[in-house]
C-alpha cells in the first residue's frame, strides 16, 4: 500500500464521480454483482483520466510490480466506487476480481473494521483453497492505494463504524483472457507449483 492521491485529490475525485452527467440505462446497475452501494465511472473527462493513469502514469510501476505480465497496454478497465457505511455495505465475501489487476484507491476513510484481507494469489481451480498464512490486512486513510493482482483472493471484514468510499479501477490487458485461467496466472498460484 502506497499513498497514490492527496485529500484534496480525493475530495475532487470523489466529487467528480458524483456528479457526473446521466449516461442512459447502464448507470443504473450495480458497479458489480458484489457492490449494492456506488457508482460507476463512466464520463469520458474521468474514463480517460483513468486510461492515462493505468497506461501512463502506472506503467513503470505495473512493470516493475508484476513481471513477465504479457504486454502491458490495459485496453480496457472498468472502475467503479464502492461504500461502507451503516446504510450501505457492511462487509463484501471472499472473491477474485474480473480483471488482471486492480488498483483500489481510498477516496475517504474513518472507520473502524472494513479492512482489506488478502488470502493469495490463486488460479481458477484453486480458488476455494485454503488461505495463505499469514493473511496480509490493509487498512485504508485516505489517498492509500493497493495494487494487486485480479486473481488476489480477497475480502472485507465488517464495518463496525464509519464509512469508507474507495475507487477500484479493474484493468484488463489488451488481447488477453481475464478469467484467471491463462499460464501468466497460473504461473502465479502456489497450488500450481
Ligand atoms: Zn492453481
Amino acid at each position: 500500500m502506497a499513498p497514490l492521491l492527496s485529500e484534496e485529490q480525493c475530495r475532487s475525485l470523489l466529487y467528480a464521480i458524483k456528479n457526473q452527467p446521466e449516461a442512459g440505462d447502464n448507470t443504473a446497475e450495480s458497479p458489480n454483482n458484489m457492490h449494492e452501494y456506488g457508482a460507476i465511472v463512466h464520463s469520458p473527462v474521468l474514463t480517460s483520466w483513468v486510461d492515462e493513469l493505468v497506461n501512463t502514469k502506472l506503467k513503470n510501476t505495473l512493470q516493475e510490480k508484476f513481471p513477465g505480465m504479457p504486454g502491458y497496454y490495459f485496453s480496457s478497465h472498468h472502475s467503479f466506487i464502492t461504500r461502507y457505511s451503516a446504510d450501505a455495505n457492511q462487509d463484501l465475501s471472499l472473491h477474485v476480481d474480473a480483471s488482471h489487476i486492480t488498483l483500489n484507491t481510498c477516496l475517504e476513510s474513518r472507520t473502524q473494521g472494513a479492512d482489506l484481507i488478502f488470502t493469495g494469489t490463486r488460479c481458477r481451480s484453486h480458488v476455494d483453497t485454503a488461505p495463505d498464512e499469514p493473511m496480509t490486512r490493509f487498512r485504508f486513510q485516505s489517498g492509500d492505494a493497493v495494487l494487486h493482482a485480479g486473481n488476489q483472493r480477497h475480502f472485507v471484514t465488517p464495518l463496525e463504524s464509519g464509512i469508507r468510499t474507495n475507487l477500484v479501477i479493474w484493468m484488463r490487458l489488451q488481447g488477453e483472457d481475464y478469467q484467471h485461467s491463462n499460464p501468466w496466472v497460473t504461473k502465479r498460484c502456489p497450488k500450481c507449483q
